[in-house]
């Protein structure tokens, strides 16, 4: 087991906060990469309720909890 597994889960979610609060505001279009910059952007899906972003250049793929208040 890797006990500094949940540390990095923490960088990575809060680099990909602002992506991530974008995506739960409904705003999908015109979202950057926060770890490679990659100019054409993220792409967002839906895939069985939820919500998931990758990055066609670095393969990182996000999955975004939608907040439901
Ligand atoms: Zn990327």
């Amino acid at each position: 087991m890797d006990e500094h597994a949940e540390d990095r889960l923490t960088a990575l979610e809060s680099v990909w906060y602002e992506i991530i609060e974008a995506v739960n505001a409904g705003r999908t279009s015109g979202l950057l990469c926060p770890e490679c910059n990659a100019p054409d952007g993220l792409q967002v899906e839906e895939r069985q309720g939820r919500t998931i972003v990758t990055c066609p250049n670095c393969k990182r793929v996000v999955e975004v909890a939608i907040a439901t208040a």
